[in-house]
């Protein structure tokens, strides 16, 4: 699946596990005593890093568009976890990966705190704007410097409207790994999901990457979906 595919069925993802799920589901691992649901500012930015974090499993592959995000440093990331993770939709396209980035962003957020998590915000924001294609193409410095002005500028925002916590962070990557990950099941390849065995899970709805109607129909229908989500969960609170 492409890029833009990914990022979309992520924010379509958290908007509706938002609307849908109990907030103790929510920010699971976390114990959440307090009742309530998630304010509208948590509800905005979590769709875009969610979107974001639908970008993650394909740091496995030096040439994909999140290995061009922030330049030379993401390529050498990607080179690694690629390496590390025995090649592209192998270790990082299975469950245990959704679960590695679940706890790991988790023990994070407890045990670093703010430095961890804004860091982590500037980076899936970095893959959302890139993966939504706001701002210019290729790997150029223009490209590459656009989303990490951009990324930058969204970090100070949340920084101000979020807490230095935020309880539904694991959550929205865990559940963006793996969206990205049923929706590669979509396609004929198929994922290894339950790496380190070799079990190949596919159910190939979508022909071939890369085709049309990723591009003018089910991004478009994601987008759709996730606005009118938000727009419902937005009119409905108090
Ligand atoms: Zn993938």
């Amino acid at each position: 699946m492409l890029g833009h595919s990914h990022a979309t069925s992520g924010a379509l993802a958290w908007s509706g596990a938002a609307v849908a799920l109990p907030i103790t589901a929510l920010t699971y691992p976390a114990v959440q005593t307090g009742v309530g649901h998630l304010g509208i500012a948590d509800l905005l930015l979590g769709t875009f890093l969610t979107a974001g974090a639908a970008l993650l499993p394909d740091a496995d592959h030096p040439n994909s568009s999140i290995a061009h995000v922030l330049g030379p440093i993401s390529h050498i990331l990607c080179t690694i976890i690629s390496k590390v993770s025995g090649g592209h939709r192998h270790g990082t396209h299975s469950l245990l990966f959704v679960a590695l980035v679940t706890y790991g962003t988790w023990a994070g957020v407890h045990w670093l705190g703010k430095p961890f998590t804004l860091a982590l915000v500037f980076f899936l924001l970095a893959l959302a704007v890139r993966a939504l294609h706001l701002c210019p193409g290729g790997d150029s410095v223009k490209a590459w410097g656009t989303v990490a002005v951009l990324a930058a500028a969204g970090t100070f925002a949340m920084d101000h409207w979020l807490a230095d916590k935020p309880s539904w962070l694991p959550f929205a990557v865990g559940l963006g790994a793996l969206a990205h990950i049923l929706g590669d099941c979509l396609t004929d390849k198929g994922c290894r999901l339950f790496w380190p065995f070799d079990i190949r899970v596919r159910f190939p709805i979508i022909e071939r990457t890369g085709n049309k109607v990723e591009t003018w129909l089910i991004s478009p229908l994601f987008v759709a979906g996730t606005l009118a989500v938000l727009w419902y969960a937005i009119t409905r609170q108090p």
